[in-house]
């Protein structure tokens, strides 16, 4: 598809098409669509939609979404393989209704298990790390590799594999007592339905948290809970969310996060780190 708009690809609603969005049918397919960009000097990036802030100017070169990546099975020794488009709400509730503990951590993260693994998305219950036994990449060639969790560096809300596309990802779990299991996941939702703006569109968390501090915090104290820009607001109900109220633009989120950022370091003295992805041009 050419000149597809993105913004029903993300979670903020927000940001200019992609040159060319593809969406493989397997593997197999991918391996190939990934060679061949390769061959032509095609420009990747590969789409899960939560953690993203798309500029308008959109993404030129290939826009690849794993739409269609939706598999999961089990394995023995309570091991998940689940395709790398597999959203986390999805691949939990799988893992609920076979009494595998070890994922709770990770309820109420919208984005698919590969985005997950990419970003280390975690909570103060646990991160991806936990969880990961191995990976399974394509490489900038188009061919297929493993990789054992033991070989793949976590740090926070980052795991440094090596080029290429997240295609599967295997989780090691655990059995696990179902009620306590749902329990936790529940409670969790709601904690995140008190918390969080979920009603509106939004990207999660625009600020990585500083070393022993909440930058929701940060931004609360620097005064700028609900400051506006266009249709791009602060969060009332969560100071480090940004949400879109009506028909934001990606250069509105931007001029939101320098003031935030400004505020905040007038205030605290703390230059805050994006969580959030900008990719895109102008
Ligand atoms: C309401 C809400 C709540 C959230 N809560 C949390 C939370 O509690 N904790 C947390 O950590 N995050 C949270 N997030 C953010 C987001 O869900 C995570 O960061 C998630 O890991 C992003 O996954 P994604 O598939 O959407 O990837 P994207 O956001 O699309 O991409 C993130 C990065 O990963 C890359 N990527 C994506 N898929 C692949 C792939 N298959 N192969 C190679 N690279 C890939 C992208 O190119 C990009 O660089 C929240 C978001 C929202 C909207």
């Amino acid at each position: 598809m050419c000149d597809a708009s993105l913004q029903s690809y993300t979670s903020f609603r927000i940001g200019g098409p992609a040159e060319v969005l593809v969406e493989p049918a397997d593997v197999d397919d991918l391996c190939r669509v990934v060679a061949q960009a390769r061959a032509e000097k095609i420009p990747i990036f590969v789409v899960g939609g939560t953690n993203l802030l798309v500029r308008d100017g959109g993404i030129r070169g290939m826009v690849i979404s794993l739409g269609k990546f939706k598999g999961i099975r089990q394995e023995p020794d309570h091991v998940l393989y689940a395709e790398g488009g597999v959203g986390m709400p999805t691949l939990i509730g799988y893992a609920v209704r076979r009494s595998l503990a070890g994922l709770e951590w990770g309820a109420g993260i919208p984005g698919t298990v590969a985005g997950c693994v990419v970003m280390n998305a975690g909570t103060r219950l646990g991160e991806m790390k936990d969880s990961v036994k191995a990976v399974r990449m394509i490489d900038p060639r188009g061919r297929v590799v493993d990789i054992s969790a033991a070989d793949i560096p976590f740090s926070y809300r980052r795991a440094h594999l090596p080029r290429g596309i997240v295609a599967g990802v295997w989780l090691q779990l655990r059995p696990g007592d179902h009620e306590q299991i749902e329990k936790t996941v529940k409670e969790y939702l709601q904690y995140r339905k008190d918390t969080q703006p979920l009603t509106l569109p939004s990207a999660g968390c625009v600020f990585k948290n500083p070393p022993q501090d909440s930058a929701g915090r940060l931004v609360e104290a620097a005064g700028l809970k609900g400051a506006r820009i266009g249709d791009a607001q602060v969060s009332e109900k969560h100071a480090n969310f940004m949400v879109n109220v009506g028909h934001a633009r990606a250069e509105d989120v931007l001029a939101l996060i320098k003031n935030v950022r400004a505020a905040v370091k007038k205030k605290s003295g703390v230059t805050l780190e994006l969580e959030l992805k900008v990719v895109g041009q102008a």
